[in-house]
């Protein structure tokens, strides 16, 4: 953690994005942070890993910069996406940046893996209009594979999100031979439908995009032969989803 007064607050991130338009509504300025305790197969930005790496950010030239985009932002319902890496690993960093933009009228929405003691997350929450929740797999054995960590601190997360009402998009990444089986998706989605906060669950197809990072950092690829689901798979695991009542995009 890496913080001091508030107006002095800084933070380590990976990068900056000015215009996202896939963590959240309309268009979003995104800051992806360093640092991540999860080891997914399928991590997209393995470079975020270690705290250590990536550059120091200061709350006020982030917001100097997010500031740039505000009419962006107000025309399309957007806001500001805090994602990493793990944002829960800085929380007094985001927590800042959230209260900065919240008083600016700027939406602002976390995407977190929930992998975090819940009291560490609730100053972010304080500030934190939509939180984006990864769920990457119900059962804790598929669970633990897919991310070396046991799910049980992220089905408490989204327990606590439930209890506190906090509005929530869960994300589940679907990728053939891992994540898909049936038995597993059921049980998702019959926690997500026992859960009163969440508006909607997307189901993100496992794509190669990130592999010539992995090979860069010379980190072991597992998922190379793996192939992105096919339509019918997404079609059907949509419809297992829907029959529980859970509103799906994709
Ligand atoms: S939680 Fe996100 S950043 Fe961390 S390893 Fe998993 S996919 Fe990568």
């Amino acid at each position: 953690m890496l913080t001091n007064t508030p107006t002095e607050t800084k933070g380590r991130i990976h990068s900056i994005e000015s215009c996202g338009t896939v963590d959240g509504p309309g268009i979003r300025f995104v800051i992806f942070t360093q640092g991540c305790p999860l080891r997914c197969l399928y991590c997209h930005n393995p470079d975020c890993r270690h705290i250590e790496d990536g550059k120091e950010a200061t709350i006020e030239e982030l917001i100097t910069e997010i500031q740039k985009y505000r009419s962006y932002m107000r025309f399309s319902g957007g806001g500001v996406t805090v994602t990493g890496g793990e944002p829960l690993m800085q929380p007094e960093f985001v927590t800042e940046i959230f209260k900065q933009c919240q008083a600016l009228g700027i939406h602002t929405a976390l995407d977190t893996s929930g992998y975090v003691p819940i009291a560490a997350a609730k100053p972010v929450l304080d500030y934190t209009d939509l939180v984006l929740l990864d769920i990457k797999s119900y059962k804790p054995d598929i669970y633990r594979t897919v991310t070396s960590v046991s799910v049980e601190p992220t089905l408490n997360f989204a327990r606590y999100l439930s209890e506190i009402k906090q509005p929530t998009w869960v994300r589940f990444v679907l990728v053939p031979n891992l994540t898909d089986s049936v038995e597993n998706i059921k049980e998702l989605a019959a926690f997500v439908a026992s859960l009163q906060n969440v508006e909607k669950l997307e189901v993100l197809p496992f794509h190669q995009m990130g592999t010539y990072k992995w090979e860069k950092l010379g980190y072991d690829y597992q998922l190379k032969e793996t192939k992105p689901p096919s339509p019918d798979l997404i079609a059907s695991t949509i419809n297992i989803f829907q029959s529980y009542g859970i509103k799906v995009s994709y």
